[in-house]
C-alpha cells in the first residue's frame, strides 16, 4: 500500500501564507452591498425573471417541450381568421394559458434560447419572493408585466461581425438598379406576296 507523499516545504510556510492572505484582505475596502437600502448594480445579462411578449408567441410549444423542469404550462385553442380573397379561412392558435412555475425553474434559459419567435426574454428583476410557494406560478399577464423591465439589447460590438440582415441589405444596395425596359414598338407584319391582304382576294 503506497502512502501519499506531501510536497516538501519549509515548516510553517503554510501558516505564513495564510496570514499574508488575511492581512491582504484586511487592508482591502469592504465590498458589502447595502441591499435593500442600495439597489445592487447587476450585470446587464442577469437572469432574474422570464418575461413573455404574448403577441410574438405562436404556441409552437418548443419552450415547454425543451424545459428540463417541465415548469412551463401552455394551453391554447384554434381560431378561424377570414382572409379576403382566400378560398378558405386560415386557422391560428390563440394562447389561453402560459404559466411558468418559478418554484421549479432552475433559470437555465433553455426556453428563451429555443423560442424561434423572440417571445421570451430575461429581465434582471429579482424581487418577487412570496410567502406562499404557490404564488411563484406566474401567469401570462404577470409574465407580460415583466416585459417593462427587460433591458434593451446591447449595442453591436464594433469589432464583431455585422448581422446577417445588415450584410444582406448592404449587398442589395450595392447591386446597380436594372435599366428600365424600353417600350417596344408594335410588331409590323411583313407584307408578302402570299399575304392575306385585300389584294390577295381580288
Ligand atoms: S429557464 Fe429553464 S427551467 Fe426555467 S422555465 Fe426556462 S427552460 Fe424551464
Ligand atoms: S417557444 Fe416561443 S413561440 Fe413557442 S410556445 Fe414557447 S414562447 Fe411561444
Amino acid at each position: 500500500m503506497s502512502e501519499r507523499s506531501e510536497p516538501a516545504g519549509v515548516p510553517g510556510s503554510g501558516l505564513v501564507k495564510g496570514l499574508a492572505v488575511t492581512l491582504k484582505t484586511m487592508t482591502k475596502r469592504s465590498t458589502t452591498q447595502q441591499y435593500p437600502d442600495v439597489a445592487p448594480e447587476l450585470p446587464p445579462r442577469s437572469r432574474g425573471v422570464i418575461a413573455l411578449l404574448e403577441e410574438n408567441c405562436t404556441v409552437c410549444m418548443l419552450c415547454a417541450r425543451e424545459c428540463p423542469d417541465w415548469c412551463i404550462y401552455i394551453d391554447s385553442h384554434k381560431e378561424e381568421v377570414a382572409v379576403p380573397g382566400a378560398a378558405r379561412p386560415r386557422q391560428r392558435n390563440v394562447l389561453d394559458r402560459f404559466d411558468i412555475d418559478f418554484s421549479l425553474c432552475m433559470y437555465c434559459g433553455i426556453c428563451i434560447e429555443v423560442c424561434p419567435f423572440d417571445a421570451l426574454y430575461w429581465s434582471p428583476e429579482f424581487e418577487y419572493a412570496e410567502y406562499d410557494i404557490k404564488d411563484l406560478l406566474h401567469d401570462k399577464d404577470h409574465l407580460g408585466e415583466w416585459m417593462a423591465t427587460v433591458p434593451p439589447p446591447p449595442a453591436h460590438d464594433r469589432n464583431g461581425e455585422p448581422a446577417k440582415e445588415e450584410t444582406a441589405a448592404a449587398r442589395k444596395a450595392a447591386v446597380p438598379a436594372a435599366p428600365a425596359a424600353r417600350p417596344t414598338a408594335p410588331a409590323v407584319r411583313p407584307e408578302g406576296p402570299a399575304g392575306d391582304g385585300e389584294g390577295a382576294s381580288a
